[in-house]
């Protein structure tokens, strides 16, 4: 997004927020250069993002609930707003960008996703997030994953 102050493209995005039928983001952002502050609106597909979930049932995305999970995941852990900002912002465009085609994704990849952006930020987050998402058909490759991370 290009500063309306000072033409810079960098930037960092501070909120984001649906509006009531979910076609539009709003997002709050500030210029890495001069530090001036602009809201941005996103149109998003006008159909609607659809998540797949294991029983085969479709649930249209939802970015509150995306938000409170990684608000769940992160709290108390020191985490600057920002970061916690930029990683919901993050994973919705990562989601956007992979249903780009169907306008479906599965519920198991939405939280994979939830959970890449956790594992670089926070490993106690991460655990916290994947105690929650994952199954017990996933334990086996999460204790895996948990001994590699303790391996860095
Ligand atoms: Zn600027």
């Amino acid at each position: 997004m290009r500063c309306p102050y000072c033409g810079s493209t960098e930037d960092r995005v501070l909120e984001s927020r649906q509006n009531t039928t979910g076609n539009v983001i709003r997002r709050r952002r500030e210029c890495a250069a001069c530090g001036s502050r602009f809201t941005s609106y996103e149109k998003t597909e006008e159909k609607p993002l659809m998540i797949q979930k294991k029983s085969g049932e479709l649930q249209e995305f939802n970015l509150e609930k995306l938000k409170k999970g990684i608000l769940t995941a992160t709290r108390k852990r020191r985490i600057p707003q920002s970061v916690i900002d930029n990683m919901i912002a993050e994973t919705e465009d990562a989601a956007e960008y992979a249903g780009r085609k169907t306008r479906v994704i599965s519920s198991s990849l939405l939280g994979d996703l939830i959970l890449e952006k956790l594992k670089a930020v926070d490993a106690v987050a991460y655990i916290r997030y994947a105690s929650v998402y994952k199954n017990f058909d996933d334990l086996k490759r999460f204790i895996t994953e948990i001994k590699q991370m303790d391996k860095k």
